[in-house]
């Protein structure tokens, strides 16, 4: 069991961080943006930047490779869909995707989205950390996490609409 604590202050005790929340024993702040029968998707708020979104496998797996066929089209379908509704929502033009396979928690991917702030950073992989650690660090201010609440909501909205 690991001790994880919430962005709420609370600490709970899990086996795994992912199954925890797309079994839905931990609500993620701002609630689930989409739910498929094999992903469940969320922003991680830990990190203020509109329209960041995780997209976890329901399994506990850890690699690509371990993904059945039927799982593979759903994934691939959910991204493309939360990347439109990315795009259409929230005018984002570019998104880096992460993914390690080395995970303490189980299989889930990183769409962070590229705002003009970022290029300070660097560009490509280098950049990542040191603008997730900005984000987590300059920008946990009332009117940013105000922001992220509203781009959960128009994402929700917009991904449970029928099309
Ligand atoms: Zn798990």
């Amino acid at each position: 069991m690991r001790k994880i604590t919430l962005s709420n202050g609370k600490t709970v005790e899990v086996e795994c961080l992912s199954c925890a929340l797309t079994s839905g024993l931990i609500e993620p702040d701002g609630g689930v943006v989409y739910e498929s029968e094999f992903f469940h998707a969320h922003q991680d708020v830990a990190y203020p930047i509109k329209g960041l979104i995780i997209l976890a496998s329901k399994r506990h797996i850890k690699c690509f490779d371990e993904l059945t066929e039927v799982e593979k089209l759903d994934y691939i379908k959910i991204l493309s869909r939360i990347r439109q509704a990315q795009r259409e929502v929230l005018g984002i033009e570019y998104v880096y995707y992460f993914y390690n396979e080395d995970t303490t928690h189980h299989f889930h991917t990183w769409m962070v989205p590229r705002y003009e702030w970022m290029y300070e950073f660097g560009r490509s992989v280098e950049s990542i950390r040191p603008v997730l650690l900005h984000a987590r660090n300059e920008m946990n201010n009332k009117e940013s996490i105000k922001e992220v609440m509203e781009a959960i909501n128009s994402l929700t909205k917009e991904l449970n609409s029928c099309y």
